[in-house]
């Protein structure tokens, strides 16, 4: 279920918000793409996540040289996209783009895990710490062993905890924040899980990180 347009779960976010912005994209996509929040000039305008400013176009830019787009201009506000879905930790855009508070967060968490289990992904690709947060908590059940540079490119393995599925974690620093180098890192960590994914009918767990957490999920 998507959060409905006026959702007051957060006040300052929803005096705030020009939309509400859901989930956008395959709804059985192999790839999950999650970001912090909407940014005032891109998707709290366009009302699609990681569209209309900087930072959306060169995470667009960066699905199409991946496959994930039909498109070729990282510009279109309403791209048509391959296999992946794009959302958010927070649907409504926080006053003067501050981060979200923990308890923003948490009001809005239900869409997303609603969003995480209706998708059923394979991969999780977390953009940004407060994604990358999320994505530890609700995928590995633990806090981020580093800060989000130290994160940065790294994969972790992980089991969907309703079925049992095997699924690969990770984490990029956000476009908004990195550099060309850092960036072109980003393109080949996600260029070599896309790879790993198609030598494999089930996700491949070569070349994750080990975490007690994977390890307790491994042999329950
Ligand atoms: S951020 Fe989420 S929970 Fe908060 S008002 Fe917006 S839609 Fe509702």
């Amino acid at each position: 279920m998507p959060a409905p347009p006026d959702c007051q779960r957060c006040p300052a976010l929803a005096a705030n918000r020009r939309c509400v912005v859901n989930g956008y994209g395959d709804p059985r996509a192999r790839v999950m793409v999650v970001g912090e929040a909407p940014g005032r000039h891109g998707a709290d305008r366009t009302g699609v996540p990681f569209t209309g400013d900087r930072s959306g176009r060169r995470l667009q830019a960066l699905l199409i040289r991946a496959g994930l787009s039909w498109e070729e201009d990282p510009a279109m506000e309403r791209p048509r996209l391959r296999g992946v879905f794009l959302t958010n930790v927070v649907r409504c855009n926080p006053p003067g783009n501050r981060n979200p508070t923990p308890q923003e967060t948490a009001n809005c968490a239900p869409f997303l895990r609603e969003e995480l289990e209706a998708v059923r992904p394979a991969v999780v690709v977390a953009v940004g710490w407060f994604a990358a947060r999320w994505a530890f908590a609700e995928l590995l059940g633990q806090r981020p062993p580093a800060g989000m540079r130290a994160l940065h490119g790294r994969r972790w393995a992980w089991l969907a905890a309703a079925d049992r599925r095997p699924g690969v974690l990770l984490c990029l620093v956000h476009p908004a924040r990195v550099s060309r180098q850092q960036w072109q890192e980003a393109e080949e960590a996600l260029a070599a899980v896309l790879r790993e994914q198609a030598l494999s009918p089930s996700i491949s767990s070569e070349g994750c990180e080990a975490t007690p957490a994977v390890a307790r999920a491994a042999t329950a």
